[in-house]
């Protein structure tokens, strides 16, 4: 048997042409949504994350307004732009690329920014709604994880669901999301005993470690769904996930590729995020 391989790229051009008409319909009532990208320093990751970001933007028919500041600009500066972008009302979205240069404290830029419009969902008021059930953004790449299952059919109350990962970007709220979605959940990380046999009892095993191709059949159960969130390099320079994909895809009943599977969703639903602040307004 073969596994049933996950088109995240096309589900997630799918949410953009969704999103790109509901805009064209909104725009002529509301004016267009905008998303406000700020990128400190000269991260090249970072670059590529947020010219993709912009990319979209322009596809789906956000605006996006780009402040690209230099590496010694200061945390007090950092924080000036974000209490300008919140008092601006031509501004829905406000999107923070992390990681910020070390002399700037995370956390703090992330609480300044107005909940209303943390597009990423990082903001503790809204990892707070995530966990009692309240409307609120959530981040992006679990809420594309979601989504992906919904769009492929993929049964989630009452399936035993295991993660490995306890991140706040990833391994928390995807936890959250599957327990909103009925699934029997485990939370699994660096100090889990006999991680292989307890992944093996997952009929949904989501995977965010960061480690190249760290999860081998000898961890799926026949027939499984395997969500892989991981983006890594192999020993000969190539993108892969988390998963050993040819090795899985002989005993996973559904799989994500990567790249093409969770990673395009993340953008999507940034582009989602957007367009509710905006709809909120
Ligand atoms: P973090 O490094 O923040 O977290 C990794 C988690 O994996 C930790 O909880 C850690 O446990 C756990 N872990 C590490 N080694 C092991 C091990 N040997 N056994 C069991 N658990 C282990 O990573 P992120 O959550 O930020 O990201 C995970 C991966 O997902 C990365 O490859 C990243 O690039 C990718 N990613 C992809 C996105 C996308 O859009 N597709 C978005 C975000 C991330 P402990 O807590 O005990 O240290």
């Amino acid at each position: 048997m073969s596994a049933e391989i996950i088109n995240g790229k096309q589900i997630a051009e799918d949410i953009k042409n969704e999103l790109k008409d509901k805009v064209e319909h909104l725009v002529s009532a509301k004016g267009q949504p905008t998303l406000a990208v700020v990128l400190v320093g000269e991260d090249q990751a970072s670059k590529v994350y947020v010219r993709n970001k912009k990319l979209a933007c322009e596809y789906v028919g956000i605006r996006s307004l780009s402040y690209e500041l230099p590496e010694a600009t200061t945390q007090e500066e950092v924080l000036a732009l974000v209490h300008e972008l919140n008092e601006r009302d031509d501004v829905h979205g406000i999107l923070v690329q992390l990681p910020l240069p070390a002399h700037i404290d995370d956390d703090l830029v992330i609480m300044t920014i107005d909940p209303r419009k943390d597009v990423d969902g990082f903001h503790p008021i809204n990892v707070g709604n995530l966990s009692i059930g309240h409307d609120g953004f959530v981040s992006c790449t679990p809420a594309g994880i979601i989504e992906l299952m919904k769009r492929s059919q993929i049964e989630m109350s009452g399936k035993n669901c295991v993660i490995i990962g306890r991140s706040n970007i990833v391994g928390k709220p995807i936890a959250m999301l599957m327990l909103r979605e009925h699934a029997t959940v485990t939370v699994t990380h660096s100090r889990t005993k006999n991680l292989s046999q307890v992944c093996k009892q997952a009929d949904i095993l989501i995977v965010a470690i960061g480690r190249a191709k760290f999860v081998t059949k000898e961890f799926v159960k026949e027939g499984a769904v395997v969500i892989d969130v991981g983006i890594n390099r192999d020993e000969n320079g190539k993108l892969c996930g988390d998963v050993d994909f040819e090795d899985c895809v002989e005993v996973a009943g559904a799989i994500t590729p990567v790249p093409k599977g969770v990673g395009p969703m993340t953008i999507a639903m940034l582009m989602s995020n957007c367009v509710k602040a905006y709809e909120k307004k």
